[in-house]
């Protein structure tokens, strides 16, 4: 038997439409997955979008928050007297956020956190 001989059975014709019908296929899974990652990033940058507004709606309030501690007829010496929080740790406050007066009372410190008065029904304004 000839080396010739040996080798006939591995050749493949492949004919020329087939190939190009498998290019076709794969343009199409290559467009396919182009379209869905294109979707993808449109949903990603909307969610962006969303969680930007959410901040910049943080940030009003937290200079707000800043703005009422230091007006505010009942912040006195960075502290606010209007309210006894008598477990801090339950609103999220911890202890060096709460100064403990005579009568045991626990006023929090509003010049360390200014967020305690974002939403705070009891603001009055200083009079001088
Ligand atoms: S705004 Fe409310 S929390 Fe802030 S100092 Fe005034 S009374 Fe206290």
């Amino acid at each position: 038997m000839s080396i010739e001989d040996n080798l006939k059975p591995s050749i493949m014709l492949i004919s020329p439409t087939d190939i190009e019908g498998d290019i076709k296929k794969l343009e199409e899974q290559l467009r396919f997955h182009q379209e869905q990652e294109s979707n993808n990033v449109q949903k990603v940058k909307e969610e962006l979008q969303k969680i930007w507004e959410t901040l910049s709606w943080l940030k009003i309030a937290e200079v707000q928050g800043v703005w009422k501690s230091k007006t505010c007829r009942h912040s006195l010496n960075g502290r606010c007297n209007a309210w006894n929080v008598s477990e801090p740790e339950r609103i999220g406050l911890s202890q060096d956020m709460v100064e403990i007066g005579n009568d045991n009372t626990r006023h929090v410190i509003v010049e360390r956190f200014p967020n305690f008065c974002i939403a705070c029904p009891l603001y009055e304004v200083k009079r001088s």
